[in-house]
């Protein structure tokens, strides 16, 4: 079993810029409400954030949308040593 990663997604501040959906559009899509969906994530109700766990084969593109949100709102935790990626 490969490691596991938990993103972290602040939707609020998302301005819809788009550049997850192109970096990693298996697993981001834009609402019609001008914001960006992460597939299959939950919020989470202490910290308002959308997450979602995903495996080692999904963190290269995962960075590359997270790395090119121009606001910063995605964020990826090494959830084996609690270290934020990004
Ligand atoms: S790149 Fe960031 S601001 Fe742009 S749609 Fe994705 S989450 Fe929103």
């Amino acid at each position: 079993m490969g490691k596991k990663y938990l993103i972290q997604y602040d939707r609020n501040n998302c301005i819809g810029a788009g550049t997850c959906v192109a970096a990693d559009p298996d697993n981001w899509s834009m609402n019609d409400d001008g914001k960006a969906d992460l597939t299959n994530a939950q919020t989470n109700a202490a910290t308002g954030f959308l997450e979602r766990e995903i495996d080692e084969n999904e963190l290269e593109k995962m960075k590359e949308a997270a790395q090119g949100c121009p606001v910063n709102v995605i964020h990826i935790i090494d959830k084996e040593s609690g270290q934020k990626i990004i």
